[in-house]
Formats: C-alpha cells, sequence, structure tokens
C-alpha cells in the first residue's frame, strides 16, 4: 500500500496521542463513520491513565447522578467485568471529591482501549510519533517517525490529543502556557515493607542524609514515613516550562527517577528494610500541564466553577478547582451545591482553524479552570466530542467550527453520551 516513506493512504480523521482523551476521539470518530488513525508514542494506549500509573478517573458523577457517559464509561464497566475496576457508591460529599473516583487496573484499561479501537476498526499505529505537521486546502499531512521510517499521511480533519498541544503548534496555531506550572509526578511502589519498622531516630538519619545529598532536598521524616506507611512513594518533581520539549522532558524523567532511587537506597539502608526493593514504577512521570490551546472561547474559572451554561455545549465537567502549587499545597475551590461545569464545544477549536480539533488537558481554559478540567473524565467525553465532529466536518467537507451542533448532539447521542443540559 505504500512506497519508500509515503502512506498512499488518505484518512478521513488521524488523532495524534493515543492518552486518556485521543483514544476516545478515535473511537468516536470511527463510530461515526470515519475512517481514522490513531497515532500513539508508546507501546501502550491511555497515556496518564496507564503509562503515567494515574488510573483513577474523576468525575463521573456530580450530585448523585451521572454526567459523563459513552464510550468512556463503557470502557469502565468492561475493566469492571474483568475485576479490575473499584467502583465506589457515588453520594458526592463536598471536599471528598477523590473517593468519588473510580480506581481502574491500568494493564487491564490498557488492554480493554485496545479491544475497543479494534472493534471499531480505528487503524491504531504504537511506537509512532507526530514530527510535524502542515496544512494543506484539502486537509493535513503528517509527518509521523516510527519503526517504519519517516511516514507522511493525510487526514481530512485531525485532532491534536498530544497532552502537550503538540499538533497545534506545529500547525502554527497560538497557544498558552500558565507562567508557574503545577509539578509533575512520579508513583513508585514498593514491596518488602515490614509491619513494624523502628524509626526510633528516623528524623536525624533524614537530616543527616539530605545534608550529604543522599536524599533530595525536599524529603522530610514525614514524607519517609508516609512511604513506608503507604508502601509506595508519589513525589513532585518541578515541572518546567521546557518539559514539552525533548530535554526538558528527559531532564524531567531522569531527575524523577534518580530521586526515586536515593530513596530506595536510603531506605534499604535503615533497621529491618534491607529487603525492601522497587515492585513497579510509572513508565513515565505524570505531567499535570504544559501547553493549552488558544481556542475560539476559553473557558474561565469563573465560567467553570459558577456552572455557566453554553448554547454549543458538549460535555459536563465536575471537579473542583485543583491548583497543585510546588512544593505541596493545593489551591482548592468548590462547587456550590447542585452546581457543574459545562464545556463548550469552542474550547475544542483552536482559534482560526479549519481542520483541528483539540481534547484532553490542552483544550482552551485558563489556569484555575484547566486545574478542573484536566482530569480524565471530562478528557475523555471531549475526546468523544472532538472525535463525533471531526467525523462530521469530514463526510461534509466543511470547516470544524461549522459543524451542526444539533448534528453533534445527535452523533453524541447515538454513541451513548450525556448531552449537557439532558442531565
Ligand atoms: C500526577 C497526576 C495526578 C492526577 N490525578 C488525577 C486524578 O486523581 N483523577 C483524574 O481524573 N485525573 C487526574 N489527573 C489528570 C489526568 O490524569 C490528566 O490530565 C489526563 O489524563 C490528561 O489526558 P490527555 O489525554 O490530555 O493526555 P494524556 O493522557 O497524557 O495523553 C497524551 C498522549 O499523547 C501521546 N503523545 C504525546 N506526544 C506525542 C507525539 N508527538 N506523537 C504521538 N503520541 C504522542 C502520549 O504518549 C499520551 O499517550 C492527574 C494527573 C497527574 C499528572
Amino acid at each position: 500500500m505504500w512506497k519508500k516513506g509515503v502512506k498512499t493512504d488518505i484518512y478521513d480523521v488521524a488523532v495524534a496521542g493515543g492518552g486518556t482523551a485521543g483514544v476516545f476521539a478515535a473511537i468516536a470518530a470511527a463510530a461515526a463513520g470515519a475512517r481514522t488513525l490513531l497515532i500513539e508514542k508508546n507501546s501502550v494506549l491511555g497515556g496518564t491513565m496507564t503509562a503515567g500509573g494515574v488510573s483513577y478517573p474523576g468525575l463521573f458523577f456530580a450530585w448523585g447522578k451521572q454526567i459523563i457517559g459513552g464510550h468512556c464509561w463503557e470502557a469502565v464497566q468492561r475493566v469492571a467485568a474483568l475485576g479490575g475496576a473499584q467502583i465506589p457508591e457515588m453520594t458526592y460529599k463536598s471536599e471528598h471529591h477523590w473517593q468519588q473516583q473510580i480506581r481502574l487496573d491500568k494493564l487491564t484499561l490498557a488492554c480493554v482501549l485496545d479491544e475497543m479501537c479494534r472493534e471499531h476498526q480505528v487503524c491504531v499505529w504504537l511506537h509512532t510519533s507526530l514530527a510535524s505537521a502542515n496544512e494543506t486546502g484539502s486537509g493535513v499531512t503528517l509527518q509521523l517517525a516510527g519503526k517504519d521510517g519517516l511516514v507522511s499521511v493525510q487526514a481530512k480533519k485531525v485532532i491534536d490529543a498530544t497532552g502537550d498541544a503538540q499538533l497545534t503548534r506545529s500547525l502554527g496555531y497560538a497557544c498558552d502556557k500558565s507562567g508557574r506550572l503545577q509539578p509533575a509526578t512520579l508513583f513508585v511502589r514498593l514491596d518488602n515493607i515490614p509491619d513494624h519498622v523502628a524509626t526510633a531516630n528516623l528524623a536525624e538519619q533524614v537530616h543527616h542524609a539530605i545534608r550529604e545529598q543522599r536524599l533530595p532536598a525536599w524529603s522530610t521524616p514525614g514524607t519517609i514515613l508516609g512511604t513506608l506507611s503507604g508502601r509506595s512513594l508519589a513525589f513532585h518533581v518541578a515541572c518546567a516550562a521546557d518539559s514539552d520539549t525533548t530535554a526538558g522532558r528527559t531532564r524531567l524523567e531522569m531527575d524523577a527517577r534518580r530521586e526515586a532511587l536515593q530513596i530506595v537506597r536510603f531506605l534499604r539502608g535503615l533497621d529491618g528494610l534491607q529487603a525492601l526493593h522497587v515492585a513497579e514504577f510509572s513508565l513515565e512521570c505524570g505531567v499535570r500541564e504544559t501547553n493549552r490551546i488558544v481556542g475560539e472561547y476559553t473557558i474561565t474559572a469563573r465560567d467553570y466553577i459558577s456552572g455557566r451554561r453554553f448554547g454549543d455545549a458538549v460535555c459536563n465537567a465536575f471537579y473542583p478547582i485543583d491548583l497543585h502549587e510546588p512544593p505541596y499545597s493545593i489551591k482548592q475551590v468548590f462547587f456550590e451545591e447542585g452546581l457543574y461545569a459545562q464545556v463548550p464545544y469552542r474550547a475544542l477549536v483552536p482559534r482560526g482553524s479549519t481542520h483541528l480539533l483539540a481534547a484532553g488537558r490542552i483544550i482552551s481554559s485558563d489556569t484555575d479552570a484547566n486545574s478542573a478540567l484536566r482530569v480524565q473524565a471530562p478528557c475523555m467525553a471531549e475526546g468523544q466530542a472532538a472525535g463525533c465532529a471531526a467525523a462530521i466536518a469530514a463526510s461534509e467537507n466543511q470547516p470544524v467550527a461549522a459543524v451542526d451542533y444539533h448534528s453533534l448532539c445527535q452523533a453524541l447521542e447515538r454513541q451513548g453520551a450525556i448531552i449537557p443540559g439532558e442531565v
């Protein structure tokens, strides 16, 4: 089908990034009848949910009612049917929002995402990175780097679900970035920790190890005790402004693993912990934020937390504003009782774009609104909305901004999504 670096196939829709939003964008586009390509740089689908180790999506329910459904809810159900999900009672109590998250086994989830893509005939290319992109009159040409070398493919409409807005930036559309980024987090699970560990002179040992640079400077006796009792490490690494570059992201990942090793070596030197070892660590740091698109509409914190209704709303969202401020504080703002937020379609449309949509944590939103919208359930629902919209725009050969809202709602409804205003 292809010769020397050029795929001759033309796709209706191509999705860059097979993570939280991208998988559901691709499934939705394919389910809406589009010939769909999904490219992912990792070996598994799921992005931050799988490779990043954050497999506890929130929040599908608000005030006891389901507000997000569709393909993502089906994925949760499939994981649950395989014994891989803990679904709590959905009786929301303000400030205990995290108890409403669903804990998923990430490997089961990755397999289920493969299965759903296969069933919907999404063409999935793993180990394939978006290198660059350019617009043609009739669509977008993507340059991809994969196991076959450099390859170009064409698509009528494309969706940026890279988490970093890499496709948007590559096509020259405007992006935004907060002045101070939230930290990234590496997850490490430890094994062979006895139930009782002597910690009499722990504080002294921790301070001594910090002075000798054998422990990260941010360590405290409290963080070390927390690691022992939780049998896991989940620690923040500063997410620098350049962590959307190869050099910056490499530094982030390697700094995190160096700090993890320092802590593991320190712990193994304590009495009774000589057998402690790493059982698992996530394959990459969970990155909370880098770039966001500048869309046809930018969701503000006030829009979000006041539950503003939009005439072009494509999905709901319900999570407090949750801005992690380094090193370990969190700014949180909760909804008043009964309120939840809506996401307008225009926040998925990069300003001035004809062929490009965005989904996931990169949608157009200010810093505080984004700290809430970035969570997984809305990312998945935005993915489904972007996928349906791209499929419609491709089949009708029209700009993404011109997609008829009622046709989009009908397509989403056919796919089981919960349309705002219905709840
Ligand atoms: C530490 C941490 C804790 C969190 N806690 C929670 C929580 O408790 N509950 C919750 O719901 N949410 C939580 N979140 C938020 C949530 O997990 C993320 O914001 C969300 O998963 C982002 O989804 P996404 O689709 O935008 O990006 P991702 O899921 O990261 O997907 C992006 C995908 O694009 C791929 N990609 C990137 N560049 C390229 C390229 N050039 N070519 C090909 N593929 C590419 C990546 O490999 C990845 O698979 C947390 C996030 C972090 C980091």
